[in-house]
């Protein structure tokens, strides 16, 4: 039996978390718990806005992405073998579900009022009174609304989740030099490249220790809630990462994006 998220819990958990309604945020989820409360789903992003002056999260599409046949060296994949996952591959819409990996969040927020989708065909972002932040999107610039949410003094705010999901992580890569990828969506007009595409965040968790006295936290129900000030956050994971070229890269030996980075770096 799921258990129930109430509104007025929500609120309050998020007060205990020291969210602040003049404050943007970035909003990622625990796919798993956002599914486990998925009826009570618009109540929870009810209460986000609520506790916020704009809420910011990730939309990604990557039912959008296929593989050529051959691309850069280096670029963290396999250019053949690719052709079951192309039959697949979805065309980009601005309508489309979000990937069923971010669970129910980001389509919650898409249905609220007022809500808006950068177009980006693989790394779009949902915001709710952030019209000023998505415009800050481009293919060459993916990360442009959390730079921007980072200058407004946003905080990001993980529900459920550990540092796995936690986007922002990607622009403290890039700026901290991280070699990015390129991949490419399928959409109307036709294959598009996307360059400054992010590597793994499967060794994200590492940041966690790095961010006491950082983060704040709070519990609803079963799911831990952490709130980090964006500017914070990225100041502090880049600086790791300019000083260890392995930080945050995960430990799988299979993976090709982790393994691409260590290779630019040795
Ligand atoms: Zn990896």
């Amino acid at each position: 039996m799921a258990p129930s998220l109430g509104y007025r819990d929500a609120v309050h958990a998020l007060r205990e978390l020291g969210l602040e309604p003049g404050v943007p945020v970035l909003a990622v989820g625990a796919p798993e718990w956002l599914d486990e409360v998925r009826g009570d789903i618009s109540s929870l992003a009810g209460a986000l806005l609520a506790s916020s002056a704009a809420v910011l999260s990730p939309a990604f599409t990557l039912q959008t992405m296929v593989t050529p046949p051959f691309g850069p060296e280096g670029n963290g994949m396999a250019y053949r073998s690719a052709s079951e996952a192309n039959a697949e591959a979805e065309f980009f819409r601005s309508d489309m579900p979000a990937h069923a990996s971010l669970g129910p969040l980001p389509d919650a927020l898409r249905r609220v009022n007022g809500a808006r989708r950068s177009n980006h065909p693989i790394l779009s972002f949902v915001g709710v009174g952030a019209d000023e932040l998505l415009v800050q999107q481009s293919l060459t610039d993916p990360w442009g609304p959390i730079a921007e949410l980072a200058v407004r003094g946003g905080e990001a705010v993980l529900l459920g989740a550990d540092h796995t999901a936690n986007v922002a992580l990607h622009l403290a890569a890039q700026r901290a030099g991280r070699k990015q990828f390129v991949r490419w969506a399928l959409t109307a007009e036709g294959v598009v490249e996307c360059p400054a595409f992010p590597g793994c965040s499967r060794g994200f968790a590492a940041i966690a220790p790095r961010l006491r006295g950082i983060a704040r936290e709070a519990w609803l129900g079963s799911a831990h809630l952490q709130a980090i000030p964006l500017r914070d956050l990225l100041h502090t994971a880049a600086a790791w990462m300019r000083q260890d070229p392995a930080a945050l890269l995960c430990d799988d030996p299979t993976c090709a994006l982790c393994q691409a980075v260590r290779s630019t770096q040795s």
